[in-house]
């Protein structure tokens, strides 16, 4: 008995649940489960929240006689005679079948599959799906996958889903995991989150036949509602969590600064404001007194001047007595805050100090004294560092610098650290007002609608490979002339080794070719900061000619003297993203120059790309570009920075994100802070998506 005991309770540990991890999973195992992981998968549950990316229709069994060219179809026939393998060369042997469905005679062709003829048998029935790749007497197809028929068995067709995969997983290993894994939810049970009231009223489908269907659709009317449905809670999520992150920062009391003077410190700066910055500025103003928390969103397009208003109110802070932080999404810029800010801060008599992540140890180690004694009255830094190791003093208002990559999530971890510190959040991308209110819900907004004065249009032209001597010529003649140029090389993942020796391969040929007789620097991501700030302030100080360059230049380096942005393969970026590394020169007297290469992008591209040539808008480029390309690509090849929402698009489905923002709205009507025991669910998910950082602090 003590056998079968041990025996059972080994079975019960092993035993697969939904929360459990993913190796016990009926055929995936130890080996498999790493690839699970690794796609993000670590418990069924969690491979149940990934959808697939696109669905084959295999719903349609199409006649061999009305196959068309080109077309993916399922055909259902019986196969006429045996297998014929050739080997045409080393590593190519093809492999014809010749079958029929009553209608015609299909001759079938596989690649690379030497025991084919062990798998397909003549006078078997096969449900075969391929590409139709000629028409004519006898069609043929090159299938990528088939089954069996047994005697008699009606085809019937099916939508097939399409997972992303990682190495090391097929597709039937993923479909396998899934079916099982759908087993388990069945088992287990699966609550609807939602309360019944909202699902009827909003006649949304169950929870439960939603992921069913998602992964399974049985048919595409069924798709369309489980679509719908989880469109819906994504959407009504993010509705939820940004009101309640209002809600309570809103409700917190925050420290009261009073207001100083905009006409001293415009004295101290150089310059005036524009009516844009002015206004702007006073409803910074205004907020730091007013006894509630800042939640403010300054929006402007690039060289519109946020930083100046920024330090207007970081300086009405400071002289109160607190400390301000400003954070920027790079180490270059972050420098180049400092730089620019610290000798106006100095004429109020306020210390300021640089805090990024790679500074030397000691020069860090005196930085982080000097906020936490209270000594350092500014502190501008990276993101990471002022949000994870700072002590502060006093810290009364954070600023971060360029919103998009300073998400909800971290908006959210910042205020759960428990601090009631102003928040004010610049975004030089000028959001459509829809997006903005999904992504900024939580922020009250300020549009700066303005520029300077004194700047002259950026002439943008967008060209071909065949002007590539021209534009030589032309980089030359700035130099010539004394002024600067930068070339933009795409790299569309900042992690990849491959991209980044092509980049700096690139780089070097035109530092040794073209470009030999100029002072050539380079700058990408992967420099140390030492290099990085060697070779920003070499061009910065007119020591090189040329700047080649990944997008790390898109925010950052501010050089007047700059007058001609060349950008290659400009198909690739986003509008809004061009137009922000546009915004690199034009900050000087000199007339300035973007070239556009359109290099793979046909004529497609270059339709796109003439958008940039005609307008300097940047919410009109912006507007463009979300109805070109859609909010996932909204930001160039990063992501838009909201968490959960895999299958909504805030294109097209606004409708669905204004019902689901009332929905959340009434909810919050009933059940303020989500205690009641129906909306456990909800507030679960909710945790679950604006928390992974700040391990359940903010909602709970
Ligand atoms: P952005 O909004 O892109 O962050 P910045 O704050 O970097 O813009 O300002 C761009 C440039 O314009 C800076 O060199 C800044 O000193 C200058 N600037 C800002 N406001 C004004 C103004 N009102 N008049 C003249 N120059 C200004
Ligand atoms: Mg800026």
């Amino acid at each position: 008995t003590a056998g079968v005991l041990l025996h059972n309770r080994c079975r019960i540990m092993v035993q697969a649940r939904l929360d459990g991890d993913i190796r016990f999973l009926k055929g995936v195992g130890e080996k498999r489960s790493e690839a699970f992981k690794r796609l993000g998968a670590a418990t069924p549950r969690e491979l149940l929240g990934l959808y697939p990316r696109a669905y084959e229709d295999r719903t349609t069994v199409k006649k061999i006689s009305e196959l068309a060219l080109g077309e993916v179809s399922l055909v259902a026939a019986t196969v006429t005679a045996p297998v014929s393998t050739s080997y045409v060369r080393s590593g190519l042997t093809l492999s014809r079948v010749v079958v029929s469905d009553g209608t015609g005679l299909a001759r079938l062709v596989f690649f690379n599959q030497p025991y084919l003829n062990r798998a397909i048998k003549v006078g078997v029935r096969y449900l075969f799906w391929g590409k139709v790749n000629r028409t004519g007497a006898t069609p043929e197809l090159h299938p990528t996958d088939f089954t069996p028929l047994a005697e008699g068995e009606e085809p019937t067709g099916a939508i097939l889903p399409i997972y992303p995969l990682s190495s090391g997983l097929t597709r039937k290993a993923v479909a396998a995991a899934v079916a099982s894994s759908l087993e388990l939810l069945e088992r287990e049970g699966v609550t609807d989150p939602l309360p019944d009231g909202l699902v009827l009223e909003q006649r949304l489908a169950r929870y439960s036949f939603a992921i069913e269907n998602i992964h399974r659709p049985l048919s595409f009317e069924n798709l369309d509602l489980a679509r719908r449905r989880l469109i819906f809670d994504e959407l009504f999520y993010m509705s939820l969590g940004l009101i309640m992150l209002k809600g309570r920062r809103e409700g917190k009391a925050g420290r009261v600064f009073p207001k100083i003077s905009l006409s001293e410190f415009e004295q101290r700066l150089g310059f005036s404001f524009t009516a844009a910055q002015r206004r702007a500025a006073e409803d910074c103003a205004a907020d730091l007194c007013s006894g509630s928390i800042m939640n403010r969103l300054v929006q402007g397009d690039v060289g519109s001047g946020k930083t100046a208003v920024a330090a207007f109110a970081a300086v009405q802070c400071v002289l109160s007595g607190a400390q301000a932080a400003i954070m920027a999404p790079t180490e270059i810029l972050a420098r180049q805050h400092a730089v620019k800010l610290a000798p106006i801060f100095e004429s109020y008599g306020i210390k300021t100090v640089l805090l990024t992540g790679k500074m030397p140890a000691r020069a860090k180690r005196e930085a982080l004294a000097a906020v936490a004694d209270g000594s350092a009255g500014l502190v501008v830094g990276t993101h990471a560092v002022i949000s994870n190791s700072a002590e502060f003093a006093s810290l009364g208002l954070v600023v971060c610098d360029e919103q998009h990559r300073f998400g909800v999530r971290q908006r959210a971890a910042l205020s759960a650290k428990g601090r009631d510190t102003h928040m004010l959040v610049l975004s030089a991308t000028p959001i459509p007002r829809t997006l903005s209110l999904i992504m900024f819900g939580d922020l009250d907004l300020s549009v700066i609608d303005e520029r300077p004065p004194g700047r002259k249009p950026i002439k943008t032209y967008a060209v071909d490979e065949s002007y590539r001597s021209r534009i030589e010529e032309f980089v030359k003649k700035q130099a010539a002339e004394g002024h600067q140029s930068y070339i933009v090389c795409p790299m569309i993942d900042e992690n990849d080794e491959e991209e980044h020796r092509s980049v700096t391969a690139y780089a070097r040929s035109l530092a040794e070719g073209a470009y030999r007789e100029l002072r050539v620097g380079i700058l990408h991501g992967r420099l140390r900061p030492e290099q990085k700030e060697a070779v920003t302030t070499a061009f910065a100080s007119g020591e090189l000619d040329l700047l080649v360059s990944t997008t790390v230049v898109e925010v950052g380096v501010d050089n007047p003297n700059a007058t001609l942005m060349v950008i290659e393969s400009a198909e690739r970026f986003g509008l809004s993203q061009l137009h922000q590394l546009r915004g690199r020169v034009g900050r000087g007297d000199a007339e300035s120059f973007c070239i556009l290469v359109n290099s793979g992008g046909g004529s497609v591209g270059a339709e796109r790309l003439r958008v940039l040539c005609k307008s300097e808008d940047g919410f009109e480029i912006a507007r463009r570009d979300l109805e070109l390309r859609g909010p996932g690509d909204f930001f160039g090849s990063r992501q838009s920075g909201l968490p959960g929402l895999k299958l909504a698009s805030l294109a097209s489905d606004m409708e669905l994100l204004s019902s689901a923002t009332a929905a959340a709205k009434k909810l919050l009507c009933e059940d303020r802070e989500l205690t009641l025991e129906k909306h456990r669910g909800i507030k679960e998910k909710i945790a679950e998506i604006f928390d992974t950082e700040t391990k359940g602090n903010t909602f709970n």
